[in-house]
């Protein structure tokens, strides 16, 4: 290694833009799945919320679906995070918020013209927003013609209820059909991404994105926690890939999984899942992260199982 600096990856921005809107983020995400998990009350929720944008995270990840139990809760998440907002207004100028509908059990998804719009002002009157800063598709409906969603996608951009669009879970091949039809770019795509989830790396939805200018949010990029419990002999290979490179740049498991995903050159955005305020601060210090080619592939090839050829 005859030059050790010219070895490394750059550093990841301070900011990164959502697409092509001319919104920018912070570098690291907060997500809202979990919120409703424990029973917390709005001023806990309110001081979770305050804390996460006080440690410099502006996007902030929740959907239509989250809080449902499989039998009640649809809507709970927005509608707290609607109360944290209508009991302090000035928070809402603060962060860049994104939202998502399109899957309605028990059908399971349902992006038809009538409901998707429905969904929509729902979704603005629960989080008593007037505009949603980025709006994704969940779940593609493989049920409705994606020249109707994007019909209903662009009147609502056009009326201002929508700044930016993104796609989550879609494949390469249906993301393309829907910016087919789409007047609006998308700006956003939200697979599953993590050093235990890496298919989009070869199966062309980061191409895609690249090709495109979408940025992609990974969610779930500790597997879900499992990085931090891992159970099989793959997921010990590259929780110990990972710690190596922790180690040395002294930081912790979680954050180097977040620092490798934000090396990547597609600008990947991880929405951290986490609902405690340490290892949500402690997660910005992914971003100074520097990666070796060498360390990068190394974990790559622990999640691969496989020496690369
Ligand atoms: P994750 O970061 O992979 O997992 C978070 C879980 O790991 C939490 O339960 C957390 O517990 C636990 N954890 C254990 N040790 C941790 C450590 N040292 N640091 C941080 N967390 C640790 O993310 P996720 O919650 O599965 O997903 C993140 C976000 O992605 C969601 O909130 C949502 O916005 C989005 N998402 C989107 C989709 C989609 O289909 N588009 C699907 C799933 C999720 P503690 O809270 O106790 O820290």
């Amino acid at each position: 290694m005859s030059d050790e600096g010219a070895d490394h990856l750059p550093a990841p921005p301070l900011r990164r833009a959502l697409g092509g809107s001319g919104i920018m983020v912070s570098p690291l995400a907060w997500g809202m799945w979990r919120l409703t998990a424990g029973n917390n009350t709005l001023a806990e929720v309110s001081r979770l919320v305050e804390g996460v944008l006080d440690a410099g995270i502006t996007l902030f990840d929740t959907a239509d679906i989250y809080g449902f139990t499989g039998m009640a809760g649809f809507g709970a998440a927005e509608a707290l995070l609607g109360e944290v907002l209508a009991a302090a207004p000035g928070l809402r100028a603060r962060m860049v918020l994104s939202t998502k509908a399109g899957i309605r059990p028990p059908f399971p998804y349902d992006q038809s013209p009538a409901y998707l719009a429905r969904a929509l002002e729902a979704s603005l009157r629960r989080l008593r927003v007037e505009t949603i800063d980025l709006f994704h598709i969940h779940r593609p409906d493989l049920l409705t013609h994606p020249q109707e969603v994007a019909k209903t996608l662009d009147a609502a951009v056009a009326a201002g209820k929508i700044r930016a669009l993104g796609v989550s879970n879609f494949t390469p091949h249906q993301l393309a059909a829907l910016q087919h039809f789409l007047g609006t770019r998308l700006a956003v795509t939200q697979p599953e991404i993590s050093p235990l989830r890496i298919a989009c790396f070869d199966n062309g939805e980061l191409d895609q994105a690249m090709m495109l200018g979408l940025t992609p949010l990974a969610w779930s990029p500790l597997g879900g926690g499992r990085l931090l419990a891992p159970q099989t002999g793959r997921e010990r290979e590259i929780a110990g890939a990972l710690d190596l490179v922790a180690r040395e740049a002294g930081v912790s498991r979680a954050t180097a999984a977040y620092g490798w995903l934000m090396a990547h050159p597609a600008g990947i955005i991880p929405i951290i899942g986490s609902q405690q305020p340490a290892r949500i601060a402690e997660a910005l210090a992914a971003r100074p992260m520097r990666w070796t080619r060498r360390g990068w592939y190394e974990v790559f090839a622990a999640a691969r199982g496989e020496k690369l050829p």
